[in-house]
């Protein structure tokens, strides 16, 4: 109790959104269980095996034990990632069948989990060209949007690294694909910090940190932004090469993401690990979620 009045009287900085990405093995609830027990108050889930076509159907008791961890935990803050197969911006017309079908089955399944936030990466043009690669992605967005108009998921774009063609490397990518999109109640970004570091825009330091998030907000608008992954880079800045690191093991570093763990503006959105598991032969998500914590100011 006295803590507690302490804790209300003492100005004290307001709870980091930190979490990181849990497996779903042995059930969907087991990431919310796993998440608790490192002290996480937000995660990022796949919904399904997310290197197969094969979609997964819920039942209705998996749905019931995901919403009483829910409530358990008090872990409100959920993001989902879709499976990589997924691709809206290629030139197949059977596999872009295939791709918004699954899409559309990955934002079922966030529906009836009631999980508010769908991370997507937002294809390759396979070299047909960024122009092309942008009207494919947003004609399809807006074919699957027409489709699902009762689900209340938000899709993410995620920024990307630029390796081979993949589309999301500029901001500018991003602005121009939800500029298509009919409806902007159904779609957001997803910053990773180690794909834009690796797509050359360099966050490593105090002027390049403030530079981008200033670029970042002109071309895209702070408003839209939903989901932060918080991922060193094995890679340097430019290399547009997509290398997760433990956090300040990597070319980003400790300061990096001492900026973005202490932004006022992203206070409220979640910010999510998806760095390797192991760290030697200890627990990467111990280690990296003590080290982002410890950056925060107080
Ligand atoms: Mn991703
Ligand atoms: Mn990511
Ligand atoms: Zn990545």
């Amino acid at each position: 109790m006295l803590q507690k009045i302490r804790q209300n009287s003492g100005g004290k900085p307001h709870p980091l959104l930190l979490g990181a990405h849990f497996s779903i093995a042995g059930g969907l609830h087991r990431a919310l269980y796993e998440a608790a027990a490192y002290g996480c108050n937000t995660l990022q889930i796949f919904t399904k095996n997310a290197n197969t076509w094969r979609e997964r159907v819920l039942s209705k008791k998996e749905i019931k034990k995901f919403q009483d961890a829910k409530q358990e935990t008090g872990i409100r803050t959920i993001a989902a990632h879709t499976a990589y197969l997924i691709n809206l911006a290629g030139g197949e017309r059977k596999k872009l069948i295939r791709s918004c079908a699954a899409l559309k089955h990955e934002m079922i399944r966030c529906n009836q989990l009631e999980i508010p936030y769908l991370v997507l990466h937002p294809g390759s043009h396979a070299g047909d060209g960024e122009e092309t690669g942008i009207g494919r992605i947003a004609d399809n967005l807006n074919t699957v949007f027409a489709s699902t108009k009762d689900l209340g998921v938000r899709v993410l774009l995620e920024t990307t690294a630029g390796q081979g063609s993949s589309i999301g490397y500029r901001f500018e990518h991003l602005a121009a694909i939800m500029e298509k999109v009919s409806n902007p109640s159904r779609i957001g970004v997803c910053l990773d910090t180690c794909h834009i570091f690796a797509a050359g825009y360099d966050i490593s330091t105090g002027d390049g940190y403030r530079q981008t998030i200033n670029e970042f907000d002109k071309t895209i608008g702070i408003d839209r932004l939903y989901v932060i992954h918080l991922n060193d880079s094995k890679r340097e800045a430019g290399s547009r090469v997509d290398r997760h690191e433990h956090i300040g093991d990597g070319f980003i570093g400790l300061e990096g993401f001492r900026y973005i763990i202490n932004d006022h503006r992203f206070r409220h959105i979640p910010k999510i690990i998806e760095t390797p598991k192991t760290r030697y032969t200890k627990d990467g998500d111990a280690i990296n979620l003590r080290r982002l914590r410890r950056l925060q100011y107080r």
